[in-house]
């Protein structure tokens, strides 16, 4: 018996999805003028009554600022691709002056180097039990 897979998103409210060109969903104070991500993040700035918020697209080309290897699966309960290959996550800054973390796609842990413009996709973070796939933002070299 053959069942389709279902692909989902890892987390409600992260990112749109399904879409040719997937945007971050952050927010912009209009207290303090800053952008955060996710958009329910209470901890964009000390003391900033953080409103009133208005839901925005975050750009989706950035600088990769700076990165480090996943070396080894992470602890559960957090899901992990098998077989386990090492990638690299990435802190990417948007021109919203704000840098959001992500793991890199398209690039080998090799090849990466801070500097690089990048581009969100989002992909297969992992399968779960019943074969479906769980997906979430990374970034790409463009
Ligand atoms: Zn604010």
């Amino acid at each position: 018996m053959k069942t389709e897979k279902k692909q989902y998103a890892e987390a409600e409210g992260l990112f749109t999805w399904p879409a040719d060109e997937p945007h971050l969903i952050g927010g912009l104070c209009k207290g303090c003028n800053t952008y955060f991500f996710p958009k329910f993040s209470e901890f964009h700035k000390p003391g900033c009554p953080l409103e009133p918020v208005e839901e925005v697209l975050l750009s989706r080309r950035g600088k990769l600022a700076t990165y480090t290897i996943q070396c080894f699966p992470v602890p559960s309960p957090f899901p992990n691709p098998e077989p386990f290959v090492p990638f690299a996550i990435g802190i990417v800054a948007l021109p919203e002056g704000i840098e959001v973390i992500g793991q890199l796609t398209g690039v080998s842990v090799e090849d990466v180097k801070t500097g690089i413009d990048v581009e969100l996709v989002v992909e297969k973070l992992c399968e779960d039990k019943e074969g479906n796939e769980a997906m979430t933002w990374k970034f790409r070299p463009v």
